[in-house]
Order: structure tokens, then C-alpha cells, then sequence
């Protein structure tokens, strides 16, 4: 009696876990459909940046920069003021119009770049600076979030319009990054502009070289001295999210004055001079590219947004303001433009300027380039 007391209370144990059971799964089944159906049109009007009720925000925003330096009021004219004010409004307008227009952020990337490389005030394209020999050598890369594809190249003398090259090696070659002779023979077969050398020279920074070259207090001199820190280093870059909610970046340079041995700088290198990832954000950089490169900038932005969470402010902050500070010794400047994924922009710099210019989807344009903006 006692065994059959024992064998009953274990056979109504033994049923009412299983009921547990079942109404456990069924509860978990009920809920992942509630769920499902609850935020489905959410997430659906998060994907195509459309409201819940189904108008178009016509989510999309533009960001540039034509380098970071020492850019201050005290040395720069009105008259330079002006011009450069108007090229980046010029380039970023370019951009915005491709943009508004339901074009993608990849082509407003190469198109804004294109005006900033074709004018001699920046150091990208015409206006390059010089390396040790007097020539002009150009890194360049380009990021597309939606596929993480990329193209990249280092080292062109030839092509007028580097960026060009880089969005050619991505669309069109089975490779991300092409250097020297060999990226020019690509772009030659790519039917890309290619231009005598002496059609990126200009007097500006031939005397910058011939500074660097002979610092007043005969310091050997590589990249960067006191004498010549008015100025600035002139790279240009720009980061975008179009209609469709991807998001692009790339980056174009003549590098740094007196660069020499085949130097490479951040800027044809993914995840420090570009990056761009639709889950986080699209990022161009500009700086001392060998700080850049030791810090990975772009991408640590990225990640510190992907896995700790971060915002892209706080994210960009914590990379410009604390992290690339401490790896040269306080060497480590420069700045970054930046897009996440719902159009927020973000220009962070540790140096007294950068060139730098936003539009959003309501046509509202920002220029600056001193700290003060
Ligand atoms: N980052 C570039 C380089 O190091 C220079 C610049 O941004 O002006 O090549």
C-alpha cells in the first residue's frame, strides 16, 4: 500500500511537470508571435526609414571634412576664409543633390570628393602635397555599408581623380587594394582621366616641402615641424546615408609634406582613414595617418558602437578626445567626420581646426573649420 502510495504521487508529479512544459513552450510560442507581430511594422519602417503610418522621412544626411590642423582665425584671411567656405559648400551641395535625388550614398561619396580633389586648396587630387623627391603621390579609399566591399589605392601620380580609382577597384576588380604602376595600368584599362604630374603641382605646397626641408632650427625634419604648423594637412573626406538607409564613406590625400620611402598613410587603409558598416556607421578620418593607422580609428569607432553600445558621439569622443592622444605622446591629431545609421552626424577633432561641412535631409547646410563651430 505503501509502494502504491509512493508510485501514485510520483505519477502526478510526473504530469504536472509535463504540463508545465507544454504550457511553457506554448506560452514561449505565444509570445515570440505577439512579439513578432507587434514590432513588424516598426522594424519594417526602421528598414526602409519610413514612419509607422507609412510617409517617407526621407532619411538622409551628408557629412565632409578637407583636413584637420592647426586652422585658426589668426592665420587664415577672409578672403581664404571665403574660398574655402564656398568649395566645401560647393562639394557638399554635390553630394546632397545626389542624395535627395534618390541617388546612393556611394555615388555621393566619389562625386563630393571629385570637387574637393579638383580644387588646389585641399590635399587631395590638384593640390597635393609633395613627397621628399617633389612628387605628388595619392591614397584614396572607399566604403560601401551595405556590403562592407571596399577599393583602395596608393601611391598614383596619374590619375586625376584618385577616389575614382578606389570606387573602380571595388566595382570592378576581384581586389580591395591596388598600388603605384600597377593601380595606374588598372585605372588606364578602367578608362579613368589620367593627367600628366605636373597637373597636381602647386606653389603652395612646393614651399611647404622646401620649409619642412630646411626647418629654421635644422632639426631633421620627416613629416612635421613647429615652423610649418599654420599648416594644415588638407586630406578631404566625406561619409553619407542615403534614402535607402546605407551608408558610405571615403577618403582622398596626398598624404603628408616629405613623405618618403613609398609611404602609405590611414587613408587608403580601411578601418583607420575609412570605414562604413550599416549596422554602426561610415566614418573618413584625417590626421598624422601613422597614428591612425596604430589606433585603427575608424573602425574603433564602429566597434565601440557595436559592441559596448556606444553612440556615435560618445564613441567618437572616446577615440579622438582619450584613446589617439595616448598612443604618440599627444602626436596622435586629428579629427573625423561621421554618419550612423539614423543620420546623426558627428565631427570630432583634438587639433585647433578642421574643414568641415554637414547637410541633412531638410537642406540645412553647416560649414566650419575653427574650433568654435
Ligand atoms: N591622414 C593623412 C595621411 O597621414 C594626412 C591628412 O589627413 O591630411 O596621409
Amino acid at each position: 500500500m505503501k509502494n502504491f502510495t509512493l508510485i501514485l504521487v510520483g505519477l502526478l508529479l510526473f504530469t504536472s511537470c509535463k504540463k508545465n512544459d507544454k504550457l511553457l513552450d506554448s506560452d514561449i510560442k505565444e509570445e515570440r508571435i505577439y512579439k513578432s507581430e507587434e514590432v513588424k511594422k516598426t522594424e519594417e519602417a526602421i528598414k526602409n526609414k519610413t514612419t509607422i503610418d507609412g510617409d517617407s522621412q526621407n532619411l538622409f544626411s551628408i557629412v565632409i571634412h578637407g583636413g584637420a590642423g592647426y586652422i585658426n582665425r589668426e592665420t587664415m584671411s577672409p578672403e581664404k576664409e571665403v574660398e574655402y567656405t564656398q568649395k566645401l559648400e560647393e562639394a557638399i551641395k554635390t553630394g546632397y543633390t545626389i542624395l535627395k535625388n534618390g541617388g546612393t550614398s556611394l555615388d555621393a561619396v566619389q562625386k563630393t570628393i571629385n570637387v574637393l580633389e579638383d580644387s588646389p586648396l585641399f590635399n587631395a587630387g590638384k593640390g597635393a602635397v609633395f613627397t621628399h623627391e617633389g612628387r605628388n603621390e595619392h591614397d584614396t579609399s572607399i566604403m560601401d555599408g551595405k556590403t562592407l566591399n571596399v577599393g583602395a589605392s596608393t601611391g598614383t601620380r596619374i590619375v586625376k581623380n584618385p577616389i575614382n580609382l578606389a570606387r573602380a577597384v571595388m566595382d570592378k576588380s576581384p581586389h580591395v587594394m591596388l598600388s603605384g604602376r600597377g593601380a595606374e595600368t588598372f585605372a588606364k584599362e578602367q578608362g579613368l582621366e589620367i593627367v600628366d604630374p605636373s597637373y597636381f603641382s602647386t606653389e603652395s605646397k612646393k614651399k611647404t616641402l622646401e620649409q619642412v626641408k630646411n626647418p629654421k632650427d635644422n632639426k631633421v625634419s620627416v613629416f612635421y615641424n613647429e615652423d610649418i604648423k599654420n599648416s594644415k594637412f588638407g586630406t578631404v573626406g566625406c561619409a553619407a546615408l542615403d534614402k535607402h538607409g546605407n551608408l558610405a564613406a571615403g577618403t582622398s590625400t596626398g598624404g603628408m609634406t616629405n613623405k618618403r620611402w613609398g609611404r602609405i598613410g590611414d587613408s587608403p587603409i580601411i578601418g583607420a582613414g575609412t570605414y562604413a558598416n550599416n549596422n554602426t556607421c561610415a566614418v573618413s578620418s584625417t590626421g598624422w595617418g601613422e597614428y591612425f593607422i596604430r589606433g585603427m580609428v575608424a573602425y574603433d569607432i564602429s566597434a565601440l558602437m557595436e559592441y559596448k553600445g556606444l553612440t556615435l558621439k560618445e564613441a567618437s569622443k572616446e577615440v579622438i578626445q582619450n584613446k589617439l592622444p595616448k598612443i604618440g605622446d599627444g602626436k596622435g591629431n586629428g579629427g573625423i567626420i561621421a554618419i550612423d545609421k539614423k543620420g546623426n552626424m558627428v565631427m570630432e577633432f583634438n587639433t585647433p581646426g578642421m574643414f568641415r561641412a554637414t547637410m541633412n535631409a531638410q537642406g540645412e547646410l553647416n560649414v566650419g573649420m575653427f574650433k568654435e563651430l
